[in-house]
Parts: structure tokens; C-alpha cells; sequence
């Protein structure tokens, strides 16, 4: 009898596992008993969501704030998954928090990105996973930096977890921006490109720590083929104990992802393919000939480079590299590239150049 009740509750984890999107919401922090049957309850009835999210240990930044409500918390996400029949989540950033949430039957578990960014607590956590069959999320660290990210995947897999998922919640910096965490969707798609394998779903309410962009950043993952969403929410957002600010309810979680335009990565309209095809073509030979176009433009460089040599000029000249830039500034202004890809392709371009030089003039 017991037997086949577990593996019903693990089909039902496996099943959402592998839905697309995926769809988790839940509160920040579990803070009461009532709200997290609330939520639960109110989010189940949405029938949007496929899995419960709570906080029970809270990593916060400064001492002082709502650190979790800490052991207690899990039985009432035992009761939500009891009463809901949705799988549950939740963080765990040290080997006890594991053991604990692994005792009461915490579904799947995700390590944060205040824990993604330890090397010691990521192997701890992973310690205590040994020998567990335990889907794991792990969330970007708080610095962009990929290898650390990586590397808690690795560390995770290494323990024997098959189930891993990532979650892009952004990276912390400093000074008020529009973002609390920077998407910086480039680190996400990197991300991607090296583990295909790993589903990634993304944090809105982590990068936005607000409620009015939440749409924007949300609907700019789904373009980007993520795998799904994690989103905060609660019953009182307002008066929510951590992250009020972002957070919002059920029925207004629901309404936002009716609102998401959802896409599919592909398509068996054969028009549309052909089309898209097409265009692709166009967009290879472009990028083929913009290659060796970059390539005819380093051997240039190599040229003045020997110049330069010969005469023992300084190989960076401030003054002409401002003239170059103003110029593609406002060149791309007129045919729609902006100041931002200029900078960063033209400083790309340069670094390399000045390598080039740089080997010549060193040989
Ligand atoms: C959270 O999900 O509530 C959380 C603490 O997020 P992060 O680890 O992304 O800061
Ligand atoms: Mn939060």
C-alpha cells in the first residue's frame, strides 16, 4: 500500500518535471501556517501552477531581516503538497537543511544563489545528496561568473543527482538600477549553450524586485526558449515578511501568465519554416562574410603594426580611437544599431587589433 503511494507522489514529481513550461510559485517565505495553506490552496485553484516554492531558511543579506521560519515550516509544505496534490520546493544551503527537508518529503530542492556562490557550503549540500534520488535546481551565483555556476552543477552531478535544473535569477550589482538582480540574458543563453541538457527556467520576481516589470522580464525568457518560470507570491503581497515588493497573488499570477505570449521553439507549419529557413541562409552568409571581412581587417592591423614597430610608435593612440568611435556612434544611430552594441562590438574589435599589434611588435 505504502508503496505504491510513493511512487504515485514520484510520478506526479516526474511529470511536472518534464512539463513545459514549467510553472513554480509559492512565497518567498513560508511564514504561517494559514498562509501557506492559502497560497497553496489559491494557486492550486489557478491550475497554472505544476509545483509549490516556499523559503524556510532565509539567506539574507543584512542581520535583522526575517531569517525563515526555519524546521516548522515544513510540515506545513507537507500539508500544502497533502492538500494540493503539487509537488514542493524549497531552498536548503547546508547538509541539515537537506536532511531535514529530505524528512519531510520535500519533492524538489534548489540551492540559492547566495549558496551557488560557496564552493565549501555547494559541496556540503552535496554531500548530504549522496545516495538520494532528489531532483536539484541550482541558481545562478549572485556574480556573474559562469564557472562557478558550472561548477555547482558539476558538484551536484558528482554526487549522483540525475535531475539537475537550472534557474537565471540574475546578478547583483552595485547601485540602483532598473533591476534589483541584472538579467544579463547573454550569461543565460552562454549557460544554455554549454549545458543543453539542463532545463533552465527563469526568476522574474528575483530580477525584477518589483511587480510592474515582472510581465517583461517574464515574457523576454519565454522568447528566449526558456523551460518555464519561478515565481513569487502571496496571499497579502504587501505585507509579505521578505521580498514584498515583488511578490504578487494567485489570481494576479494568473492573469500575468494568460498574458504571456507563449512560444514554441519549433514548428511543423512548413510555410513559416521555409521562411524561416530563408532568412537564416541570409543571416550565415552575412555572418560568414562579416568573419572574413574582421579577418581582412587584422591583417591590416598586422601591417601597421610593423609600422609602428619600425618607427617605435606607442601602439594605443587615445585621440584617433575617440574619433573612430564618435563617428560609429552616429553612423549606427542613422541605421539602428545602438550606442551600447557599437561600444561593445568596437572594443572588441580594437582588443583584438591591439593583440595582433601587440604580437608584432613584441616578436
Ligand atoms: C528566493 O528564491 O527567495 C531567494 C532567496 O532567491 P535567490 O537565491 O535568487 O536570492
Ligand atoms: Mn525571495
Amino acid at each position: 500500500m505504502e508503496a505504491t503511494e510513493t511512487k504515485s507522489a514520484k510520478e506526479v514529481v516526474q511529470a511536472a518535471w518534464k512539463k513545459r513550461p514549467l510553472i513554480i510559485s509559492g512565497p518567498c517565505s513560508a511564514e504561517t501556517e494559514e498562509q501557506v495553506l492559502e497560497t497553496a490552496g489559491r494557486l492550486a485553484k489557478t491550475g497554472k501552477v505544476d509545483m509549490i516554492r516556499a523559503g524556510i531558511w532565509k539567506p539574507r543579506t543584512r542581520p535583522g531581516s526575517f531569517e525563515g521560519i526555519g524546521t516548522k515550516g515544513l510540515a506545513w509544505m507537507q500539508q500544502a503538497r497533502k492538500q494540493t496534490g503539487l509537488p514542493i520546493t524549497v531552498e536548503v544551503a547546508t547538509g541539515k537543511q537537506v536532511e531535514d527537508a529530505l524528512h519531510f518529503d520535500v519533492d524538489v530542492l534548489w540551492i540559492g544563489a547566495r549558496t551557488t556562490v560557496n564552493p565549501f557550503s555547494v559541496q556540503e549540500v552535496a554531500d548530504a545528496l549522496r545516495g538520494v534520488d532528489v531532483p536539484v535546481l541550482i541558481k545562478n551565483p549572485i556574480n556573474p561568473d559562469l564557472e562557478l555556476w558550472t561548477g555547482a552543477v558539476e558538484r551536484v552531478a558528482k554526487a549522483g543527482i540525475k535531475q539537475i535544473g537550472l534557474i537565471h535569477r540574475g546578478f547583483s550589482s552595485y547601485g540602483n538600477t532598473e533591476y534589483r538582480n541584472a538579467p544579463m540574458w547573454h550569461l543565460a543563453i552562454e549557460m544554455k549553450r554549454r549545458s543543453p541538457e539542463l532545463m533552465m527556467i527563469n526568476d522574474p520576481s528575483h530580477i525584477s524586485g518589483r511587480r510592474d516589470i515582472l510581465l517583461d522580464v517574464a515574457q523576454k525568457a519565454i522568447d528566449l526558449d526558456f523551460d518555464g518560470l519561478i515565481i513569487e507570491s502571496h496571499i497579502d503581497p504587501d505585507k509579505a515578511w521578505s521580498d514584498a515588493k515583488q511578490q504578487i497573488t494567485p489570481e494576479r499570477l494568473a492573469e500575468l501568465l494568460d498574458t504571456i505570449k507563449w512560444r514554441h521553439e519549433t514548428t511543423t507549419e512548413k510555410d513559416f519554416i521555409t521562411a524561416l529557413e530563408k532568412l537564416r541562409e541570409q543571416i550565415n552568409h552575412i555572418d560568414d562574410e562579416l568573419i572574413q571581412l574582421l579577418s581582412q581587417r587584422m591583417k591590416i592591423a598586422d601591417k601597421i603594426g610593423t609600422y609602428k614597430k619600425d618607427n617605435n610608435i606607442t601602439i594605443l593612440q587615445t585621440n584617433r580611437w575617440n574619433a573612430i568611435l564618435e563617428k560609429a556612434f552616429a553612423k549606427g544611430e542613422k541605421l539602428g544599431l545602438s550606442k551600447e552594441f557599437i561600444t561593445k562590438y568596437y572594443d572588441a574589435v580594437h582588443m583584438e587589433s591591439i593583440n595582433h599589434q601587440n604580437k608584432i611588435m613584441n616578436a
